[in-house]
């Protein structure tokens, strides 16, 4: 059993009594398992990228999920995310479970839309939609066929619930007590040999309070208990190897600067007559800590000269802290069609806006994630508990590149069907 608590950092079981956190399940996890201190993440630690690195052992780079989003194209109203695991191009640990004939489950995990695992609800929206966590027909549609309806059968009336919760609710706390619920279900129903959770309420609450804002600490405490939950029911049905583990870690922010302001004034887009900005030669993802940018055709002399007065001006509004190039790309392992990417400042964070201000306070949020692997802070987390596994046993600082395969060793699968070319992780 595999539960990602998104965004989670490891201080939050390695302090939590410095943070005042009441976390008695993480507690009991890390004195009868084994811990990192820290888990470096990908370039950018986003949510996307990362999911398909722990599934996969290996870098965006070599699995080809570079970025959350799956179109460059920043004039684009209602951009889709990367949701299917066919982008991927490398065999992720469902595709190890298939071929070993073992069964897998997974719920709500990111980039798993449409791929080989026997009972999947993958997290999938309408971008056109202004409430994700409310869009179950599409996630429905691209779950196993009847999977869906037969897990609503199932939960009654805590899914009717959660179709319309209370308004003073954050609609992310429904969505994990659902996946939860969903989960145990699947394990009761199916008992599959691999089992994946996606949990979202703490990333969720660190984007707009903050990394350790009050309610971003109840978030953690609310997963806490969630994964108390799923391991004392797990227990129940027999012995059980679980993991606790993030994607990414969390950093405060108070200013967000608009790098798209600064390229179209450039010319860099185009402007319709109606005044709209069109994609020209540009494309852009922003990834909260950092911004992507990339030429969608052979760039001509001078757009590469506008292209560096914009980067230029950027960087004298202290927003960026870097332009990481193409060769420091190569060497992070990540999007190999990048020309470059902004890293932004501390304290700082990208959205894509096209008008207003470059840099302005931030209006909505007060954490961010996605900037170099190495920024402290950003670290993400891992806790494993189960037969053969060292108790009390601190890993110190590990790689998330490494977790694929030590997962495939805990089912007792072979991983040479992995991509995945990390050091071996020992647990024992
Ligand atoms: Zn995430």
């Amino acid at each position: 059993m595999v539960i990602s608590a998104d965004g989670l950092r490891p201080d939050v079981y390695l302090r939590s009594d410095a943070l005042g956190l009441k976390v008695p399940n993480l507690r009991r996890l890390v004195s009868s398992g084994a811990f990192a201190e820290a888990v470096t993440s990908v370039y950018p630690s986003t949510t996307y990228p990362a999911h398909a690195t722990i599934v996969t052992g290996t870098l965006p780079r070599k699995h080809g999920i570079y970025s959350h989003l799956a179109s460059l194209d920043p004039t684009e109203k209602a951009r889709p995310w990367s949701w299917f695991a066919r982008a991927m191009n490398v065999p992720a640990m469902w595709d190890v479970a298939r071929a070993s004939g073992r069964k897998s489950a997974a719920v709500g995990w990111p980039v798993s839309a449409g791929a080989a695992i026997d009972y999947n609800i993958p997290e999938i929206w309408n971008p056109a939609l202004p409430d994700p966590y409310q869009d179950f027909e599409t996630v429905a549609r691209h779950s196993t066929p009847h999977l869906f309806e037969e897990v609503v059968r199932a939960l009654g009336p805590l899914m009717a619930h959660s179709m319309e919760p209370p308004a003073d609710q954050a609609p992310a706390l429904q969505a994990d007590r659902l996946r939860v619920e969903a989960a145990l279900f699947l394990w009761r129903r199916y008992r599959p040999d691999l089992l994946l959770l996606h949990l979202i309420v703490y990333d969720h609450q660190a984007h707009h309070y903050g990394p350790l804002a009050r309610e971003s600490l109840a978030a953690v405490e609310q997963t806490d208990s969630e994964i108390g939950k799923v391991w004392d029911t797990a227990l129940q049905e027999g012995p059980v190897t679980l993991v606790v583990l993030s994607d990414h870690g969390f950093v405060p922010v108070s200013h967000e600067a608009a790098p798209l302001v600064r390229l179209s004034e450039e010319g860099l887009f185009a402007r319709t007559g109606d005044g709209k900005l069109r994609l020209k030669r540009l494309g852009a993802i922003h990834a909260g800590g950092s911004f992507a940018i990339y030429w969608l055709e052979e760039p001509k002399a001078e757009d590469r000269r506008r292209l560096e007065r914009a980067v230029t001006g950027l960087e004298s509004t202290g927003a960026i802290a870097e332009v990481v190039d193409r060769g420091k790309l190569e060497r992070l392992g990540a999007d190999p069609d990048a020309e470059l990417i902004l890293e932004a400042a501390p304290n700082y964070y990208f959205s894509d806006r096209f008008q207003g201000p470059e840099v302005r306070e931030s209006e909505s949020d007060r954490g961010t994630h996605g900037k170099l692997p190495s920024t402290p802070g950003l670290e993400a987390s891992l806790v494993a508990v189960g037969p053969g596994i060292a108790t009390g046993k601190n890993l110190g600082r590990v790689e998330l590149t490494q977790i694929a395969r030590m997962l495939a060793q805990q089912i007792g699968l072979a991983t040479d069907i992995l991509a995945s070319d990390a050091e071996p992780l020992d647990l024992s």
